[in-house]
């Protein structure tokens, strides 16, 4: 029983790696962008098997889910280097939660000034070796349930985290985007984040090799390698449906 369900996780795992390989060549990009496994909902057998199979970053959205996970003893045992990026929505009463969570890599999701203060006020409370990597979550769509920040605010919130938040690294940027924009060919989305990146690499003088950009899900991975995403969150896909 259990053998058989979970090879296929194996299997899918290999696919999409390829699969972003091959992409990743077709661009003629230097690195080949990062996948995130959104375990959401998924077991922790599930965890295991693509642990063991050397996949070790993970992004899980709810802050509740994420500490039991990574505190879970199993995965403690068996997954000592795993990597745990948080990607939902995070509110600034859980910052201090957040922070304590082990193995925890980067949080995708800062979207405000008042939420990156938030943030950088609780690691003032952990002992980390190293600032606590964030993206700024990008709102490319304009709807108003989603969450992010206003595109032309992006260079604002950058340049507040990086003289104000001593604790926190700012890596990029990262957006959902809208479902409407999925398989077209020109995503909206993504052009709107790489003008983020292009204008914040201009105003700041960073280089366009220094700025990650966390874009691209079981839908549409394919489209937003393409178009220069260099981290692609993908759950479904993998896991099977939730
Ligand atoms: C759930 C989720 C994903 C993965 O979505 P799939 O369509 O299952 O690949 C990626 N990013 C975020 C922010 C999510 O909430």
């Amino acid at each position: 029983m259990r053998g058989r369900s979970m090879g296929e996780i194996t299997l899918k795992l290999k696919n999409i790696l390829q699969r972003i390989n091959e992409l990743a060549e077709q661009r003629k990009s230097v690195s080949v962008p990062k996948l995130i496994a959104v375990s959401k909902t998924k077991p922790i057998e599930a965890i295991v098997e693509l642990y063991k199979c050397g996949q070790y970053t993970f992004g899980e959205n709810y802050v509740q889910e994420l500490e039991e996970k990574a505190n879970n003893e199993q995965i403690k045992r068996e997954c000592p280097d795993i990597r745990w990026h948080y990607i939902g929505h995070l509110q600034r009463n859980k910052c201090n939660r957040i922070v304590k969570i082990p193995n925890l890599e980067c949080i995708q999701t800062i979207d405000s000034i008042q939420l990156a203060d938030s943030l950088n006020n609780a690691c003032k409370n952990v002992q980390f070796s190293k600032p606590l990597n964030i993206l700024l979550q990008i709102n490319t769509s304009n709807e108003e349930q989603k969450s992010g920040i206003a595109p032309n605010e992006c260079l604002t919130l950058y340049q507040h985290v990086k003289k104000n938040c001593e604790l926190l690294n700012c890596l990029g940027l990262m957006t959902i985007g809208a479902l409407d924009n999925v398989q077209s060919t020109n995503n909206q989305d993504f052009e709107i984040l790489l003008k983020c990146r292009d204008n914040l690499c201009e105003q700041s003088s960073l280089s366009v090799n220094d700025v990650e950009l966390s874009m691209g899900m079981s839908s549409d991975y394919e489209q937003a390698i393409l178009a220069g995403s260099t981290m692609v969150r993908i759950g479904s896909s993998l896991f099977g449906g939730r």
